[in-house]
């Protein structure tokens, strides 16, 4: 008898434990990894997935064609910091006043992404997620600013807009031995608090130490902002990625190309890891360009589009986007209607069941690809170059672009902003889109690149006593 209501008692316990499992796995699905990875100043047409024959990039290309590739993806703004507040906060960066390219300035607490806005790696983290940024930051050199004051628990990198990428360029111990803007290139990186050296190229340093994240981290769930700045100038690779191209005989292509293959390696040493630690399925991967390319100075190519990184047209803000979800987005998938890097964070927030402090400009894009939700995502996307009074907006097939003057071009027809309309109305109603936007920003709250001058006269002790970091 004793050994019936054992028996009994543990039949009990079975079918109860199993029902508690199973109310769990469908009532909350594990939460994704998630990995942004951003290229710096790439072409539209320079990856495999749009169409480029010069420079393979088989591995940024599984991104795409194992996911979804974005015909007509966006990001906020033409040059690299801007983009980048917008991405990490999900909110026109025109919101908080980051509308200029920050300058490196490592006393100032103003310049770079304000501590009222919150990143993604904070909410993340709040979440439960363990989080890292590797490569370029370019929000903010000052302490406060800094990644690990901004929600990142590791941090593999440098806080300049570029860098140098061969080891024995990088002269300068920290960024106290700094005494110009450009100088920042040099340093040493910075591994969380400390300055380090590296032995590989920069384009191989960043990948190793992604690679290393994600093996680190295989029993909770992380998100990695894996920020390459390559093909950012200056533009050099090493012998072994230019091998790979003797066949281009412009020089700056070539070593464009080396870099862009270097980046797809590293592409797909993570890719690679993910996989044999079998946490592909469930790891969300996004890759895009930060802006368009500038092509006169590292050798892009953004055709079909119309110029390149700084301009309004589609050429300095339409970049390669792709996304990858094995889990819940059927491989092969090609979406067409405008979405924008803000909706990277939206959508993320969403399945890390994270709770964003500030209302978010981007959407949740996940229920567009999976044919739950039709239309447009977005009623209008919106962008602004202050100081130089450009603007442009995009409303379904049309976009309204100023680069001196009020153009009008249907894109789905004219992808390369070749043949302006003269459609009044249509003007008209993008322009009121645009002038409502323009009454939710604010003006910029530091001084940028281009005030370089400006602001060494209005600070002349900005080099004096930079603490040693
Ligand atoms: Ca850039």
């Amino acid at each position: 008898m004793k050994k019936i209501v054992f028996y009994l008692f543990i039949v009990t316990l079975t079918l109860f434990s199993g029902c508690k499992n199973a109310f769990i796995t469908s009532k909350k699905a594990a939460p994704p990894n998630i990995i942004i990875i951003l290229a710096d100043d790439l072409g539209f047409h320079d990856v495999g997935f749009n169409g480029c024959e010069d420079i393979p990039t088989p591995n940024i290309d599984r991104i795409a064609n194992e996911g979804v590739k974005f015909t007509n993806g966006y990001v906020s703004y033409t040059v690299c910091g801007p983009s980048r507040a917008g991405l990490i906060t999900g909110r026109y960066q025109d919101r908080f006043g980051f509308g200029r390219n920050p300058l490196f300035t490592p006393k100032d607490p103003q310049m770079g992404l304000p501590l009222s806005e919150e990143t993604m790696a904070t909410a993340l983290k709040k979440a439960g997620y363990r989080t890292m940024a590797i490569g370029k930051w370019h929000l903010g050199a000052h302490e406060s600013l800094r990644p690990l004051n901004r929600g990142f628990d590791e941090f593999f990198g440098f806080l300049t807009g570029g860098h140098q990428y061969f080891p024995e360029l990088l002269t300068l111990k920290d960024i106290s031995e700094v005494k110009s803007q450009f100088d920042a290139y040099k340093t040493r990186l910075l591994h969380n608090n400390t300055r380090v050296e590296i032995k590989e190229y920069l384009t191989d340093a960043l990948s190793a130490e992604a690679v290393h994240f994600v093996e680190r981290n295989t029993d909770r769930p992380f998100f990695l902002y894996l920020a390459y700045n390559a093909p950012h100038t200056p533009l050099q690779a090493t012998e072994k990625y230019l091998s790979r191209f003797s066949d281009i005989k412009n020089k700056k292509r070539r070593t464009y190309a080396a870099m862009v293959s270097a980046l797809d390696d590293g592409v797909g040493r993570l890719l690679d890891t993910l996989e044999s630690l079998k946490i592909a399925d469930n790891t969300i991967v996004f890759f895009l360009s930060d802006n368009g390319g500038p092509t006169n100075k590292n050798g892009s190519n953004n055709d079909p589009l119309r110029a390149g990184k700084g301009s309004m047209y589609d050429g300095g803000i339409h970049v390669p986007f792709a996304m990858r979800w094995p889990r819940v987005i059927p491989a092969g998938k090609v979406y067409e209607k405008p979405v924008i890097s803000l909706d990277i964070f939206a959508t993320v927030a969403k399945y890390a069941r994270a709770k964003p402090t500030h209302p978010l400009d981007g959407i949740n894009i996940v229920p567009y690809l999976l044919g739950k939700k039709k239309g447009q995502p977005h009623d209008f996307l919106a962008w602004r170059k202050f100081d130089q009074h450009r603007y442009a907006v995009r409303s379904g097939d049309f976009k309204l672009v100023n680069e001196g003057n009020d153009e009008l071009y249907n894109l789905t027809k004219d992808i390369g902003e070749r043949n302006a309309l003269t459609d009044q109305t249509k003007m008209e109603s993008l322009l009121k889109l645009k002038d409502q936007w323009t009454k939710q920003m604010i003006d910029p709250v530091f001084l940028g690149l281009v005030q370089n001058a400006l602001y060494n006269k209005l600070h002349p002790d900005r080099w004096e006593n930079v603490e040693p970091y």
